[in-house]
């Protein structure tokens, strides 16, 4: 029988489009699933834990970090800095884990030319723009100015979401984790 490596499963979409719970549900159903945790240089929100959500560092030392090659991928998203350890994820999938990842759409595409063989990549949309719009009033983390950022950094995104091999319309969250858990079980199938 052949060892089989892991699958990248890489979730990207606009802002409060509901990729954290997704995620977070995701792991849950999956919990031999390894979630790859970003660096970033962003503050820290209130309701976020250092080394869980993200690892925050200062811009020095992701800059370091991009010399020294530790990133698999990183990019740059509304003013501040984002990556992808590589050490983290090449040992999880060699080692057969399966790893979660949300990324943005720059971070998918070098992804997409490193990983081919062993990523799956989805796509998460909201059913309209005003729909995004509320859940990011709703989330109350963002200010007037931050939200509109992140509605014309949406649009942007969607744009690029044909490069994904699924695209889901995120209208009911229970019904969009069982098309990625068929997803990944028709993706474990092929391979
Ligand atoms: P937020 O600041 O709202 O947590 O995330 C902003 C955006 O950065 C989201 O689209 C998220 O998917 C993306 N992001 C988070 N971690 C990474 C990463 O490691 N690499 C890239 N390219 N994007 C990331």
């Amino acid at each position: 029988m052949f060892f089989k490596k892991g699958l990248l499963i890489v979730i990207s979409g606009p802002s409060g489009v509901g990729k954290t719970t997704l995620g977070q549900k995701l792991l849950t159903q999956y919990p031999e699933m390894k979630y790859s945790i970003s660096v970033t240089t962003r503050k820290l929100r209130k309701t976020e834990v250092n080394g869980q959500d993200y690892v925050f560092v200062c811009m020095e030392r992701f800059k370091k970090d991009i010399k020294k090659g530790r990133f698999a991928e990183w990019a740059e998203v509304g003013g501040n800095l984002y990556g992808t350890s590589k050490t983290f994820i090449e040992e999880a999938i060699n080692s057969g884990y399966d790893v979660l990842l949300d990324i943005d759409v720059q971070g998918a595409s070098q992804l997409r030319k490193l990983y081919h063989e062993n990523g799956v990549f989805i796509f998460i949309t909201a059913p309209s723009i005003d729909t995004l719009r509320n859940r990011l009033n709703l989330r109350k983390t963002d200010s007037e100015q931050e939200i509109d950022a992140r509605i014309m950094l949406a649009k942007k995104e969607i744009k690029e979401s044909n490069n994904y091999n699924y695209v889901l319309v995120n209208k009911d969250i229970n019904k969009t984790l069982e098309d990625i858990s068929r997803i990944i079980s028709s993706e474990k199938r092929e391979r």
